[in-house]
Formats: structure tokens, sequence, C-alpha cells
């Protein structure tokens, strides 16, 4: 049996006068059925019972990127330039993270999804790095230069951290495509990655399972430009398909 990997969709407008889709990047898609997980995604339904439903069959849960998360989440006024927002998102991944997190199944976010995953645990955000943060980066250079490839700064790891033991080096070179960034660290959660600039760039939990959340785009590295990343969905997969999960799910 593979682990089935829940991956939470954003909306997404095409043409005006057409209904939204959710759906996502196939590139999430694409890296963890390579990482042998079964990929499942998850619309944002309105409904907290419906969502439960779901979230209950999922192995685990990747919250992938999208869009800035509305700001009265973490308590505070929009920023002059808050980009798109989709609040039925924020309102189905919000507890879906809390729940993964108190109840123990393998969580990895992805770009909105670590911003998703401190949110969420109580954490705030910076809503627009170069309007917040004096000499900053180009954090969304990788997008500028429409190229999800691109590597736009180095990360520095930190020693002893889930991350720099699965990747087996103490710095390398991300993509980065966002504006917003961790800004407090929520509670129960570490930062294990920065920008040269001190932003960081990767969280994880502070217990035994499988929390984690990186602000660059590794589904689009994996694939051929730094297929070290292929490690880290490789360990968030087998962590949901570990014997202890499944008699966890069926008590
Ligand atoms: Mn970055």
């Amino acid at each position: 049996m593979k682990p089935l990997i829940g991956i939470s969709c954003g909306t997404f407008h095409d043409r005006d006068w057409c209904p939204p889709s959710f759906g996502h990047r196939q590139t999430y898609v694409d890296a963890i059925l390579r990482a042998g997980g079964a990929p499942l995604l998850i619309p944002p339904v309105p409904d907290e019972l419906t969502l439960r439903i779901l979230f209950d069959r999922l192995d685990g849960l990747l919250l992938a990127g999208g869009g800035d998360i509305a700001p009265a989440n973490y308590g505070a006024e929009p920023h002059a330039n808050l980009g798109t927002v989709d609040p039925l998102r924020d309102s189905a991944e919000l507890p879906m993270a809390r729940w993964a997190v108190a109840e123990g199944k393998p969580v990895l976010g992805i770009c909105r999804g670590i911003q998703v995953l401190n949110v969420a645990l109580g954490g705030t955000l910076y809503q627009d790095i170069p309007s917040e943060i004096e000499n900053a980066l180009a954090h969304n250079l990788s997008y500028e230069r429409e190229d999800w490839t691109h590597l736009a700064h180095e990360l520095r790891l930190a020693p002893g951290s889930r991350l720099r033991q699965l990747l087996g080096v103490e710095r390398l070179l991300v993509n980065s495509l966002h504006h917003q960034a961790v800004r407090k660290l929520a509670p129960g959660l570490r930062a294990v990655a920065w920008a040269p600039d001190d932003v960081i760039e990767a969280v994880e939990g502070s217990g035994e399972g499988f929390v984690v959340g990186v602000q660059c785009h590794p589904e689009a590295l994996q694939g051929g430009a730094d297929p070290r990343w292929q490690r880290l969905f490789a360990a968030f997969v087998n962590s949901c398909g570990t014997e202890q999960r499944r008699a966890a799910r069926a008590a």
C-alpha cells in the first residue's frame, strides 16, 4: 500500500466568466509519485466536518505553494503590498495544519505551506519582504526570471536539523519565489535554515513527528535541477507509511 498524501488545493481563476478551478501544479504530484506516495488533491471545502472526513483518510499532508494568507489569521492589518488572498483556502488549510501537528500526522509545507504551518501554530508573517525587511535579498527572483529552477540564493542549514541530515550539506543554492516570510516563529517550531539576509527559509517541529516547512520550491528542483531534494520527499512519504502510523490510524 502506498501512503495517501493529501495535497491541499488552491483556487485558480482563468477567465472572469468561468467558475474558479481547484487544483495544483503538476510538480507537487510528480514529487509525491516519485517518492512512492499516492497523491490526492484536497479541495478547500467550506465546512469543517467534511474537511475532517477528508483529512482522516490521509497518511500525510502536503501544504503546497500559493498566494498570501489573510493577515487577520495572525492578528495583523493588511499591508499595502499584500498579494492575492484565498480565504476559503485559508479556512481549510489552517485547521488541517493544526490537526496534523497535534495528531502526529506527517506534514510538509512548501512556500505558502511553511507560512500556513507557522500561522496555524500561532506565528506571524512578514507581509512583503521588500518593504518590511531592510537590505533583503531578491526573494522573488526565480519568479521574475520566469524560471522555477533558477537558483536565487543560498541556504544555511542548522546543525542537527532533519533537513541538513537529509541533504548532507551545510549550504546549498535554492530557488526563491516568495514575497512573504516567517516573522515571529510559532511555539513548537524551530528555524532550521536561513537565507544570507537571515530570512527564515525552513522550519521543523520540535517533536518526533515529521513536521517540516521550506520556503523554497523543492518540488520544482527534485526532478532534475537538484535531485538531492528527492530525499526530502522520500523521507516525508516514508514517514507517512510506517507501520506505527497505520496502526495509529486503525485504532
Ligand atoms: Mn527565499
